[in-house]
């Protein structure tokens, strides 16, 4: 199967689902599929494993992988990834206390380390192709603009991913049209959820506290979704 057909299907699969955005469903299933693979078929294969030892993981997804059933390839695996940055840490100071290690070399290194993740690596990559993906269906099939009216909202940070994907990959005139209907989309979402959580809010004044909550109550839920 051709890349591109990969993030099609994703896509389509996400939005079929029209629950929450679903370039969050992308991701989240993207992630988790990572995940999966690292402990499983990948840590086995020569690059992966080159990648991982080098790049390691950032703390949630070391987390994420703490909390998974294979323990043995995470031991693995975590064993030659701090084999080879201890190298890194501490160069020829090793063996250890034989001379102190520079600190400024040092922060250098663990600077680096903080920003590089393996898996946030392969999403970066992952989730770009797919947001150029997305603007290509746009612009391809008539349906699309349909589909996506479909969708409850699509959260900031993936508005803003859509945004410039399609600005790159759109004629101005498809580019206005998608902008319109994203949008059209989000600023309905944006009133509602304003409602919601006013609503949410006047319930705790005692002169409403008979009221129904009506859609209030995961409002709160609601909007940090669609902020983050
Ligand atoms: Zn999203
Ligand atoms: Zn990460």
């Amino acid at each position: 199967m051709s890349n591109e057909k990969i993030y099609t299907i994703r896509i389509t699969e996400a939005m079929n689902q029209k629950c929450g955005c679903p370039l969050c469903t992308v991701e989240d299933k993207l992630e988790a599929d990572e995940l999966e693979r690292i402990l499983g078929a990948a840590m086995m294969e020569p690059d992966v494993r080159v990648k991982t030892n080098e790049q390691g993981f950032c703390e949630k997804h070391l987390d994420r992988l703490l909390g998974m059933s294979n323990k043995l390839s995470y031991a693995l695996m975590l064993q030659t990834h701090l084999a080879e940055f201890t190298k890194k840490l501490y160069r020829d100071s090793i063996p250890l206390l034989k001379n102190t290690p520079d600190p400024k070399k040092q922060l250098a290194v663990l600077e680096k380390k903080r920003k590089s993740c393996y898996v946030c690596a392969r999403k970066r990559e992952f989730m770009s192709a797919t947001y150029s993906a997305f603007a290509y269906m746009y612009r391809t099939d008539a349906e699309f603009d349909g589909r996506m009216r479909e969708q409850p909202y699509f959260c900031l940070r993936h508005m803003h991913c859509l945004l410039e994907a399609a600005g790159r990959e759109l004629s101005k005139e498809a580019y206005r049209g998608f902008c319109r209907t994203l949008n059209d989309i989000n600023g309905a979402y944006s009133q509602e959820l304003l409602g919601d959580l006013d609503w949410f809010c006047k319930k705790f004044d005692y002169r409403y506290k008979d009221e129904d909550w009506k859609n209030s109550k995961d409002s709160v839920e609601r909007a940090v979704k669609f902020l983050k």
